[in-house]
């Protein structure tokens, strides 16, 4: 074997290692050359390498089958951190997350939907630097930083292409905000980060094919194909809010006429309520709802329909295993859950409907700040 190709494997070796302790920690030697396949010798070494960088501990002695002590291995989750980062319209939150996946510290401030881009970065900047502070993490333990985003993301190069929410065109995200922290620093859209983090903890644990859905302020959607994020060609794959179902409806914001998110995103359902009544806030129409006025009832119940429709369109499509519903609008208002699934059960294709879970996310406001976070520590973390 050539050099090269050996110590591309000795690095995927110590690779899965690490990965099964993670997973199934508490876990001896023994158990990872059984899993593996590798040779005890080899766990062995790799283990004691693992140990000496500071990934791996040894936990607790047990009596194996044999009546021979075994030593128990788990992960050090204070080996290394990431830091998530989430950015809407009006509001900036930060957590830090260490290397098994927890929130050691999260904070959020609000930012002004007026602001400028630079005024922004200094607020990430400076919130980030005292979360730091607060929790003494030692910034060589920081191997970087994830931010997620509304709008169309150019994850590679680091750029928000555009952002309607942000009022964002074309900054370079990713290499300024690197340049005021010093973090290597990586973006993308919101939900892609969101369904990292469902794929990882939450409602899409270890499912190969699965989709995210999020309703609030604008609808879309990201996919997982095959254990891996589905982009398309420009990362736009899942931007679910300007399919056109209505071409005699709405017009919307981007210039074309019955597009989803006309009739399924807060801002819609706003401009909507106001032709009935004077409303400032998307939680009165809620009330209103809630005590049973038609107008209120009539047009949360068409977004509802609509909201199935996409669902269904989505199922078929892309056939996953789960479908994850996230977003504001089911968090503050649940009552929705039950007109979805009901409309679900008339509009999902029978073959599809057998197999589908769909689910409501549990991650709630942590979702994408956990999800930057473990994503930056997928793409940044490079072991040696
Ligand atoms: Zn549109």
């Amino acid at each position: 074997m050539e050099k090269q190709d050996q110590l591309l494997m000795k690095k995927q070796n110590k690779n899965l290692v690490l990965e099964i302790i993670k997973q199934q920690s508490p876990i001896s030697r023994m158990e990872i050359a059984k899993v593996t396949g590798m040779s005890p010798t080899t766990i062995t070494r790799i283990v004691n390498e693992l140990h000496l960088q500071g990934f791996v501990r040894e936990t607790e002695l047990v009596t194996s089958g044999v009546g021979r002590k075994a030593v128990l291995l788990d992960v050090c989750g204070d080996v290394l951190y990431t830091i998530g980062v989430e950015l809407d319209k009006s509001i900036i939150k930060i957590g830090i997350v260490n290397y098994i996946g927890e929130i050691v510290s999260c904070k959020s401030i609000s930012r002004d939907p007026l602001e400028k881009y630079e005024e922004t970065l200094g607020k990430v900047t400076n919130l980030m630097k005292e979360l730091i502070g607060s929790h003494n993490v030692p910034n060589e333990k920081i191997i970087g930083v994830g931010v997620g985003l509304p709008g169309l993301i150019d994850y590679q190069r680091g750029i928000v292409t555009v952002s309607d929410q942000l009022k964002w065109k074309n900054v370079r995200l990713a290499a300024d905000l690197q340049e005021l922290t010093g973090f290597e620093v990586k973006i993308d859209n919101e939900l892609k980060m969101k369904i990292v983090a469902e794929n990882i903890s939450g409602k899409a644990r270890e499912s190969k094919n699965a989709v995210l859905v999020g309703i609030g302020s604008g609808i879309g959607s990201a996919i997982i194909l095959n254990g891996e994020i589905y982009r398309g060609e420009s990362n736009n794959a899942g931007e679910i809010g300007h399919t056109v179902l209505d071409p005699t409806g709405n017009v919307c914001n981007c210039g074309k006429i019955g597009c989803l998110a006309t009739y399924i995103s807060e801002g819609a359902i706003l401009s909507d309520s106001r032709k009935v009544k004077d409303i400032t806030s998307i939680e009165e129409v809620f009330n209103a709802y809630r005590s049973g006025e038609s107008w209120a009832i009539n047009i949360l119940e068409r977004t509802s329909t609509y909201i199935a429709l996409a669902i269904s369109n989505i199922l078929c499509l892309y056939n996953p295993e789960v479908i994850i519903i996230s977003g504001s609008t089911i968090q503050n208002f649940p009552e929705i859950k039950e007109a979805i699934e009901k409309k679900c059960d008339l509009y999902i294709w029978e073959p599809i409907k057998e197999k589908v879970k769909i689910v409501y996310s549990d991650l709630r406001e942590r979702g994408v700040v956990l999800g930057a976070a473990l994503q930056a520590q997928n793409t940044l973390l490079e072991l040696e």
